[in-house]
């Protein structure tokens, strides 16, 4: 990239956010992060500077609030929209699916109006294979059948089919849907990394807290699945890939209009078994663990066809299974209590 283009980057301080605001900030854009931090720390800010050597503007608010993002737009004015912010707990989103269609899709909404108001037509989303639900073949590609089984992934599917609306009546927009598989790891410096809130649902950072002695054991959610162990098999991806992913998605945009629904995974299944073993790897200890109940809702296998973001974003996840695990357990030593220093 060779013109400095200012990005705004909605739930930047988050996992994904703040690792795709590094890739931002070392290919030359200019960052602005605006984020509620409902679910990050400030102090992400920082080691995002740390990483880089480079500044960047952080701006506290809601993407619920249209005025206080209309606002940010006029004060820092930016070319392009990268969407993370949103909350993402399944089984909360079950709970209290209101909380859910509030947050991301009225959100998404306020975020879509400030946008056009300010003249902005340029947006990366950031959806996720929940959409696909159940799968009816695999792998999953872009034309699988969209059948979520939870309102979290219903509120991403409303904001995709939100996007290709207003493609289609205003076919000067610029947009890039991604569907990420299961982004795990951390940056390589252990600076930045996943820091969840209570008990983690997902299978890493729950490794990862049992590793680090947190937590007593892993309940492995079932073993007689029809998979190459018995259990769930899942496209695990590490951020670093997945956010230069985004990269290439605002590339890809650049020149002209259009709309692309991408999947961004690395094509590639491991069981939680073969996980388990490469983090065992990783941590060089074996990890308690224990085989439970399959998990409700949970589906044998997932994984991503690749093909549109190979050919088009011309993006390929470069990092295997070894390295999410080895950055994944860095951070998780680095930081046991998260940015929390308690
Ligand atoms: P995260 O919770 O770490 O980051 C989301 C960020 O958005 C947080 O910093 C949070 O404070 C902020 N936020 C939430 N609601 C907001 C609001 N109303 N206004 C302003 N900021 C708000 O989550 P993540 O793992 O980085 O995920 C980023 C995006 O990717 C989410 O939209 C998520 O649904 C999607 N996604 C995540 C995964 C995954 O496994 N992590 C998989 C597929 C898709
Ligand atoms: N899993 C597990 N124990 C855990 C968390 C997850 O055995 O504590 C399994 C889960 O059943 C699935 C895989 O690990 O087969 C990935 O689960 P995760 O929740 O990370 O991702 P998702 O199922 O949402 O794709």
């Amino acid at each position: 990239m060779t013109d400095s283009k200012q990005i705004l980057v909605t739930g930047g301080a988050g996992y994904i956010g703040s690792h795709t605001c590094v890739a931002l900030l070392e290919v030359g854009y200019q960052v602005v992060i605006y984020d509620n931090l409902s679910n990050s720390h400030e102090e992400v800010i920082h080691r995002i500077k740390k990483i880089t050597g480079k500044n960047l503007t952080f701006v506290k608010g809601d993407i619920r609030d249209k005025d206080a993002l209309k606002e940010c737009l006029a004060n820092y004015p930016c070319d392009a929209v990268i969407h993370f912010a949103g909350l993402k707990a399944v089984g909360e989103s079950v709970e209290q699916p209101l909380k859910y269609f509030d947050n991301n899709l009225v959100g998404s909404l306020r975020l879509l109006e400030a946008m056009q108001e300010s003249n902005i037509k340029t947006i990366v989303f950031s959806s996720s294979a929940t959409v696909y639900g159940n799968p009816v073949y695999l792998p999953f590609d872009e034309k699988h059948p969209l059948a979520p089984t939870n309102p979290y992934g219903q509120t991403k599917l409303y904001i995709e089919e939100i996007l290709k609306d207003i493609f289609k009546s205003a076919s000067d927009w610029q947009i890039c849907i991604l569907r990420y598989f299961n982004p795990v790891g951390a940056h390589e410096s252990g600076l930045i990394g996943e820091d969840p809130q209570g008990v983690p649902n997902n299978l890493m950072p729950f490794i990862a807290q049992v590793a680090v002695g947190k937590r007593d054991t892993l309940n492995i959610w079932g073993r007689d699945y029809d998979t190459i162990d018995g259990t769930g098999v899942r496209d695990y991806i590490h951020v670093t890939d997945l956010a230069e992913g985004h990269i290439r998605a605002l590339e890809y945009l650049k020149d002209s209009s259009k709309l692309l629904v991408a999947n961004l995974g690395t094509g590639k299944g491991s069981s939680v078994l073969q996980v388990l073993n490469a983090f065992e790897q990783a941590v060089k200890t074996t990890i308690p663990h224990a085989f439970k109940n399959r998990r409700p809702g949970d589906v044998a296998e997932a994984y991503a066809n690749t093909f549109i973001a190979n050919s088009l974003l011309k993006w390929k996840a470069k990092k295997d299974l070894n390295s999410m695990c080895r950055d994944h357990w860095h951070w998780q030593q680095k930081n046991p209590n998260g940015y929390n220093p308690k």
